[in-house]
């Protein structure tokens, strides 16, 4: 590390902090000093295959690689030794936003090298002062060297070393893109006919090989989103400039603004690749965009719409890492998982799945249908629209100008000789009949229907005119599922419940007391919301003799959910709360999530 010159923090000096501020107790310290060596040569083989040799490991990122338990509750984790660490210099500690980064400032104060090598980002001006955020704040010479180049005294504050570290990587990659199309554009002015040229360039050459700012721009924001997990990504024209969101984990995280003259440049840029006629900015458009992206190819749906400040526009990704995963990673718990591999892969039969949008449904039974697919079997989809193209399964969309519904499509599908056949969805009486009679003759159906849990499924088939008789003879089972936002890993620490949490989650409080949940910080692998990804939780009901009976003897939804609670059904409640007793996520989520008429 090399770092005792200049008064650096060595890691000595480090565990020593910690233990003053009661965080680690000296055995421990010992501990981490005698297996100092191996460790940081293996982060530095880390960091060397991410391409990041030239920046040093700092000794707080080494003693939180120890995930050490801190003396109190939770880990030392490196957001808590960098608050040690300002305690101890005396300055604050911030959290930095990205949308406050004023790229302009950091490319004119630092290189990229220096910022990188000593973890430095200026931050702006206040009170006369320029304030620098550093990982270590008794770095003189740094200090020193910074008050040298920006002719102003420097107020330091303390960072978390991989914040200062993302928002230089954004910065000099994507803001100083920007820089160059500002000062490309700038030359032509609002002459839309030389910026469309010039995006239409752009479009013809190699991606990655293209110098255009506009293109490195648009490939960074696309690359950006897929490494962010996101879903969707918005660039939504404003009076004076352009905001760009991700939607990561279902909810909306702003991440950049843009210039006005940037987001027309962007905007044709991703039109473009979609294929879209640039010059209509007026009416709504969709395209597709297909990219690579680490080795698989992710498909982009993109749709404009005029708003009043401009074009705004939406990309969805269709990440096949997310839509298409193995049965036993979608979150099952491993009595459901055995009972659910089994139910898919009866010859026939009905499987419902339901849930509002955006809980996961198209997830499972694209899993479901991937784990049934094989060389002597027929899978075939009717979708409204194809979210993923996947080879395996012979997919048909919906269209409605040319009359194609589910209903008629379902009649069609059944003359092409199927063996599984997916319904997109289930929510007229023609559609509900069809798939209880393909069920019926020898084929397994797999559809959703629109309910707030599993029994009631039933009652809804029965409400679209499914005859109770017949559904009674091929309903195999129903699954009601949501997403639960996962504990960031990151930053996760052991806590106990509130009494307020405790009576959210219906728990009396003497249970709640020994109830141990864990609770993200927040940190920026997950965006300071201390949540990161996601996982299903399930309400899964198989259908045995007593509930087929009660079926057929029109038994409503509360019935028939006390009597398949009889038989073991867990609750979507219940087994939320198994997977937050398991660590895996959050009290508020649980009840966010439950509340929603689950
Ligand atoms: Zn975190």
């Amino acid at each position: 590390m090399n770092q005792r010159a200049a008064g650096r923090l060595d890691l000595d000096r480090l565990l020593e902090l910690l233990e003053q501020a009661g965080m680690l107790d000296h055995s421990a310290a010992v501990d981490v000093q005698m297996k100092a060596g191996g460790r940081l040569r293996q982060l530095e083989r880390q960091r060397e295959r991410a391409g990041l040799s030239d920046v040093p490991v700092s000794p707080a990122e080494l003693v939180a690689s120890f995930r050490l338990p801190a003396r109190g509750a939770g880990t030392v984790t490196e957001a808590r030794i960098q608050q040690v660490i300002a305690d101890a210099a005396g300055v604050p500690y911030v959290d930095i936003d990205p949308l406050k980064i004023d790229a302009t400032l950091i490319t004119g104060a630092v290189s990229q090298a220096y910022a990188r090598r000593n973890a430095v980002l200026p931050l702006g001006h206040q009170d006369g002062r320029f304030l620098l955020a550093v990982d270590d704040p008794f770095a003189g010479d740094v200090v020193e060297t910074m008050r040298a180049r920006v002719q102003e005294p420097i107020e330091v504050v303390v960072a978390l070393r991989a914040d200062i570290l993302r928002v230089l990587e954004e910065v000099f990659r994507f803001r100083a893109s920007l820089k160059g199309a500002i000062a490309e554009l700038g030359e032509t002015g609002t002459d839309f006919g030389n910026l469309e040229q010039l995006v239409r360039l752009g479009a013809n050459a190699n991606l990655d090989g293209d110098d255009s700012h506009v293109v490195r721009a648009v490939d960074f924001l696309l690359r950006y989103a897929l490494d962010q997990s996101a879903s969707d990504l918005h660039i939504e024209p404003k009076r004076q400039h352009s905001v760009v969101r991700l939607r990561i984990d279902g909810l909306l995280h702003p991440v950049h603004q843009l210039p006005k003259v940037v987001h027309a440049a962007v905007t044709s840029r991703i039109k473009t690749l979609a294929r879209m006629d640039i010059a209509e900015k007026r009416r709504p458009q969709d395209g597709r965009i297909k990219i690579a992206h680490r080795e698989v190819e992710v498909e982009l749906r993109i749709s404009s719409m005029p708003t009043a400040f401009g074009e705004k526009l939406v990309i969805r990704f269709f990440d096949p890492g997310v839509l298409l995963q193995e049965v036993d990673a979608l979150g099952f718990f491993a009595d459901e998982l055995e009972s659910f591999r089994r139910v898919i892969r009866r010859p026939n039969g009905l499987v419902l799945v339901t849930g509002p949008t955006g809980s996961g449904k198209t997830t499972t039974l694209y899993s479901a249908l991937r784990a049934i697919a094989g060389p002597t079997i027929n899978v075939a989809t009717i979708e409204d629209p194809i979210e993923m193209v996947v080879e395996d399964f012979n997919q048909t969309a919906t269209n409605a100008r040319l009359g194609l519904d589910f209903s008629t499509l379902l009649r069609t599908l059944l003359r092409q000789d199927p063996d599984v056949v997916m319904v997109g969805e289930i929510r007229d009486r023609e559609t509900a009949q069809a798939a209880v009679q393909a069920a019926l003759t020898g084929h397994l159906v797999l559809s959703t229907v629109h309910t707030n849990d599993a029994p009631g499924a039933v009652s809804r088939m029965v409400d679209l005119g499914a005859e109770p008789f017949l559904l009674s003879t091929t309903l195999l089972g129903v699954l009601a599922q949501r997403l639960l936002r996962r504990v960031c890993l990151s930053c996760r620490e052991e806590t106990t419940l509130s009494p307020e949490l405790a009576a959210g989650l219906g728990l009396d409080p003497g249970e709640a007391r020994s109830f141990v949940v864990w609770r993200g910080q927040g940190c920026p692998v997950c965006r300071g919301t201390g949540l990161k990804g996601r996982v299903g939780v399930f309400e899964w009901m198989v259908l045995d003799e007593r509930l087929r009976k009660m079926v057929q003897e029109g038994a409503d939804a509360v019935e028939i959910g006390r009597a398949a609670q009889r038989a073991g059904m867990r609750s979507l409640r219940e087994s939320a709360l198994k997977k937050l007793a398991l660590g895996l996520t959050s009290a508020e989520e649980v009840i966010r999530v439950t509340a929603e008429g689950g």
